[in-house]
């Protein structure tokens, strides 16, 4: 007995957070993921690390070969007894042949579920801010074809009803044929000066409309040479987009930015980007590693009560040094002594995640803050604990020892750098589509340099605005030849996404 099961699941129309839970759920639990051209790739992260992974993509035009080949797979790993996910882009029973694809597990006595998705009218509507209904304007809506298959001699779509029925029509499939569809509304009764949008890539960064009428939009498309895929929204409730949209009035719209931290460090500040609009690529020029021995940090851990400071001057250093003492056994109370000192507000706030409130975070977040700050203490003899990365730059040691105090500073991880960039990073950059490129550590930008190469990432990035997170990592990108466009007065994830805004609006 097999226990295999076929889930065919919507994916929606791009922007990778329009699954639905349900989606989530049975993408964690695949065994077999075979997913589609217009399915997003990231959502293939929520799948485990084991599952295998098949590319169906159908770019431009469907074969009834490949649907044929489609069918036998998913049968064949249901036999084997896979949960198999069929992930298809938005709704897989909107022109997405999942009909097709039941039909073809139930007569091979395959179970199968289906988790509906956004589908692409309903997503390019939301986000490009046309309401398909309108109590005021109209209300039915109908999903259309643009493209019907080559074998029909006669139109299965009743031109007459859709062109005088007054509703919002949306064609699906309709680029290459849009001069046709357009004319043939206009033939059967829709006023010509019926508005009309394209909306290409929906929801996703580089969402592309194109509005105009039923009479001029195929020549608007044909002059800026508007691509598929896209879809074609018809009908008066297209001019409320003007008091409407809102996806292309965030800030970053339509900008495309590379993050160059940790893969561990860097979602946060995407997520800041990205809910400015921006398109983000992220490029880890960092890889976090153990240090070579944790002897060192361990004895410190260990002697934790004979130390009067602890200054932690990363979230990844406060990450590192409390799994540390977790893995010696130690908790927070190990600190019950000692007063903490954290470089800045994010800091602080990953020290108060483990318990501990911080009794000092500088005005000025970086080394020489926390300098400043004890400058003002006597640290005649005071022991300071100083966990950090191996290619931290010694400011706090040196200036505190200078003041008489006696400074510990153990290698709490490592900074070394991937191997190479990710190939979407080095397309775009090659393509010179890039924005704008953001540096929030020196590492990430020395590492960035001897990563490519110093002459190469110069020519790559011109162009390119550079934005870094303060003075040191500036100085840096200078020590390297770049020109700093960017840089924000307060050093944190959030000034210097403040500070891209205000440079790009
Ligand atoms: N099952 C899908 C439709 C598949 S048919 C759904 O429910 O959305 C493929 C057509 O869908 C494309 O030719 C295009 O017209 C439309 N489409 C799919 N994703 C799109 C997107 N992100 N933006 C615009 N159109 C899209």
């Amino acid at each position: 007995m097999s226990n295999g099961i076929v889930y065919l699941v919507g994916a929606g129309p791009g922007d990778p957070s329009l699954i639905t839970l349900r989606g989530v759920q049975c993408l964690q639990n695949a065994d077999v993921v075979v997913y589609d051209y217009l399915a997003n790739e990231q959502l293939l992260n929520h799948a485990p690390g084991t599952a295998e992974l098949i590319y169906a993509g159908k770019i431009g035009g469907h074969h009834n070969q490949d649907q044929d080949e489609i069918n036998g797979l998913l049968i064949a790993k249901g036999k084997a007894g896979k949960v198999v996910v069929r992930l298809k882009g938005g709704d897989p029973f909107v022109f997405g042949r999942g009909g097709e694809e039941c039909e073809a597990l139930r007569d091979a006595g395959i179970p199968f579920e289906v988790v509906p998705g956004v589908t692409a009218a309903v997503g390019a509507a939301a986000y490009s801010g046309i309401p398909l209904t309108h109590r005021d304007v109209t209300a039915s809506v109908a999903f259309v074809t643009g493209h019907e298959g080559k074998d029909k001699s006669e139109s299965c779509i009743d031109w007459d009803r859709l062109s005088l029925g007054g509703g919002t029509v949306v064609f699906y499939m309709g680029v290459t044929t849009l001069r046709s569809n357009m004319e043939r509304m206009i033939t059967h009764g829709r006023s010509p000066d019926t508005p009309v949008a394209l909306v290409r890539w929906a929801t996703s960064p580089c969402q592309q409309v194109l509005t105009g009428t039923l009479s001029d939009i195929a020549d608007k498309a044909e002059k800026c040479g508007f691509k598929p895929p896209a879809i074609t929204i018809v009908g008066e409730v297209v001019a409320l987009r003007d008091k409407l949209k809102w996806f292309d009035r965030r800030p970053l719209c339509g900008k495309k930015i590379i993050v160059t931290r940790a893969a561990e460090q860097a979602g946060e500040f995407t997520a800041k980007l990205l809910t400015r609009g921006a398109a983000v690529l992220e490029c880890p020029t960092i890889k976090l590693v153990e240090p070579a021995s944790w002897q060192l940090l361990d004895v410190a851990i260990r002697e934790l009560p004979s130390y009067d400071w602890l200054i932690l001057t990363s979230g990844t250093a406060v990450r590192c040094f409390f799994s540390r003492m977790k893995k010696l056994g130690l908790d927070a109370r190990a600190l019950a002594g000692c007063k903490v000192c954290a470089v800045g507000p994010k800091t602080a706030e990953e020290i108060r995640l483990f318990g501990i409130h911080p009794d000092l975070v500088p005005s000025d977040y970086k080394a020489e803050g926390v300098v400043s700050e004890f400058s003002r203490l006597d640290m005649l003899d005071a022991r300071i604990l100083f966990p950090r990365a191996d290619k931290a730059r010694d400011v706090i040691p040196r200036e505190l020892k200078q003041m008489g105090a006696h400074v510990d500073s153990p290698v709490a991880y490592r900074n070394v750098f991937p191997e190479r960039l990710p190939p979407e990073t080095l397309f775009a950059l090659e393509k010179r589509s890039v924005d704008c490129i953001t540096f929030t550590s020196s590492s990430t930008v020395q590492n960035l340099a001897a990563m490519l190469g110093e002459e190469l990432m110069l020519d790559m990035l011109k162009g390119v605005a550079v934005a870094s997170i303060g003075p040191v990592t500036s100085k840096s990108c200078r020590d390297l030849g770049l020109k700093v466009d960017i840089e924000p007065s307060t050093y944190t994830t959030d000034a210097l996404a403040d500070a891209l805004e205000a440079h790009f609006t």
